[in-house]
């Protein structure tokens, strides 16, 4: 038996393995590239985080939404015409005060609620982000450009296949008054991510 504890295995890059998969599918009879280019336009045109933003506008502008918006974040989204996968049974929505910065994360991989949010930025889904956010989640925001006094207290919450986060921020004061659309305009998904303030 030849010693092959100094054999290098050499990967396929990322576009072959896609390739083989893909020639895979289409000796079944399957189409793959029909799946993608779905997927594509629903998360270009659907899965958008001018949804989330209308979700954060409307709790900053009604208190009884916001309530119901904290009790059951998925049954309250409906309101607004939007939902979730079923497989998103749940949506904890996570309101930011001026002394608490909630941050998402998905220590796994990359799950969001997508359909609200709209799909994980690249950073995201970044090994670096998901292992330091949690254990430096300070010096994480700080490099992302937050830098939050030391009395702010920050909580980290981790993403599961079936619970979904969103981060309501807090309402800047000088927008108090302002109509729902334009208050949209303003939230940003890093802002709904925990990784920005307004
Ligand atoms: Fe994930």
């Amino acid at each position: 038996m030849p010693d092959q504890s100094h054999t290098h295995q050499v990967s396929a890059s990322v576009e072959q393995r896609a390739a083989a998969i893909e020639a895979v599918f289409d000796d079944r009879g399957m189409k793959p590239r029909e799946s993608v280019e779905e997927l594509e336009r629903l998360a270009d045109e659907q899965w958008v985080p001018q949804n989330g933003a209308r979700v954060v506008a409307r709790a900053w502008t009604d208190s009884a939404f916001r309530r119901r918006l904290l009790t059951n974040g998925r049954e309250a989204v409906l309101e607004l015409g939007l939902s979730m996968p079923a497989h998103h049974r749940h949506l904890v929505v996570l309101e930011n005060t001026l002394t608490l910065q909630n941050v998402i994360v998905c220590t796994l991989c990359s799950c969001t609620a997508f359909t609200l949010i709209g799909l994980p930025p690249d950073w995201y889904k970044d090994l670096e982000y998901r292992a330091r956010v949690v254990r430096q989640s300070r010096t994480v925001l700080g490099e992302m450009g937050l830098h939050l006094p030391p009395e702010t207290e920050i909580r980290v919450w981790d993403t599961t296949a079936d619970t979904r986060y969103m981060v309501l921020p807090v309402q800047p004061p000088e927008t108090v008054g302002w109509p729902e659309e334009k208050l949209a305009g303003i939230v940003s998904k890093d802002s709904m991510i925990g990784v920005a303030r307004l």
